[in-house]
């Protein structure tokens, strides 16, 4: 890939998507094996930084780097110097004396990952900034609804839930709408942006209203960390109003795909029976980010895109 960083999914081509997701999908041929290594990366560091709590990204970052045969570093912010007052960039300046390749941060602030991009040499992987981005996430989605779908372009994607808070929904919306696909939005007018439709998505608030003519329903979880006053007047009333149920469900295609990024809160946002129900692609979702995560390390650190890396035996 010719870019140093992966900061969000803004300003990623149609091509370069495409690329990252054919990548992908060769790499679960790796994971699928009994022994899942490649030594595509042997010799190389990559530091996962997460300065805000994470358990599947966390983890998926850093298994797919072990199974490319390179050195692991995790960094968690609970446990570093970073409660003794350390700036960030006094942190990133440590980091880069011990010549790291690659980066994966993710930060509470908005535009964190971009400011090591500009200052370091190595390559910057966004695991999450704030109420900004998480394009690896967008990706691992994309990837997932193709498989369900074939293709993404023409293809209705419906966002549901607290989106205003959601750097999953913004990832979503620009590698949707680069993808050729229409993005539909429902929630509360104060979880609902104000710039959606300059983003190019419908809103029409109401579940109700999206249900019916979506291929995909992507549930989103009220995120109670970033929410500075009410927007919802309760969570019985939201589940009410904007939880997807079975009796939701069944006025959707009987073949739409329900996706949600993790973690779920089960019963307010979505039901057990549709978590777990037959439309619910959401493990798949995990298994496609590790793949996700190896194509990108690959495609940012190794600079081919020939799947050689993907093809490569133990
Ligand atoms: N795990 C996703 C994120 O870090 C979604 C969420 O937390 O709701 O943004």
């Amino acid at each position: 890939m010719k870019r140093k960083d992966l900061l969000g999914l803004k300003d990623l081509s149609r091509d370069e998507i495409t690329r990252i997701l054919d990548t992908a999908a060769r790499f679960r041929a790796v994971n699928a094996r009994r022994i899942k290594k490649v030594p595509t990366l042997r010799g190389r560091t990559v530091v996962s930084a997460f300065f805000e709590n994470s358990t599947r990204t966390k983890m998926s970052f850093d298994l797919a780097a072990k199974r490319l045969s390179a050195d692991v570093l995790s960094f968690a912010a609970s446990s570093s110097s970073t409660r003794k007052g350390e700036t960030l960039m006094d942190t990133a300046r440590n980091l880069d004396a011990m010549r790291p390749d690659a980066i994966i941060i993710r930060h509470s602030r908005a535009g964190a990952p971009h400011m090591l991009a500009r200052s370091f040499p190595w390559a910057v992987i966004n695991a999450g900034d704030g109420i900004n981005e998480h394009p690896t996430q967008a990706l691992l989605d994309m990837l997932t609804m193709r498989d369900h779908l074939g293709s993404l372009k023409g293809k209705t994607v419906a966002i549901v839930g607290d989106i205003y808070h959601s750097r999953v929904a913004r990832s979503n919306i620009f590698g949707l709408r680069t993808m050729g696909a229409r993005v539909l939005a429902a929630g509360p007018g104060t979880m609902c942006p104000p710039d959606l439709e300059a983003l190019g998505v419908e809103v029409r608030h109401r579940i109700d209203d999206v249900i019916e003519d979506a291929d995909v329903v992507m549930m989103l979880r009220i995120q109670r960390e970033r929410l500075g006053r009410a927007m919802i007047s309760s969570v019985r009333e939201y589940a009410a109003f904007y939880g997807l149920d079975a009796r939701r469900l069944e006025r959707a295609r009987p073949d739409v795909v329900v996706i949600h990024p993790n973690p779920i809160n089960r019963g307010v946002e979505m039901a057990p029976e549709v978590a777990d129900g037959e439309n619910s692609v959401i493990m798949e979702q995990v298994t496609n980010g590790l793949a996700v995560r190896m194509a990108m390390l690959y495609l940012l650190l190794d600079g081919d895109d020939s799947g050689g890396g993907a093809d490569a035996s133990a």
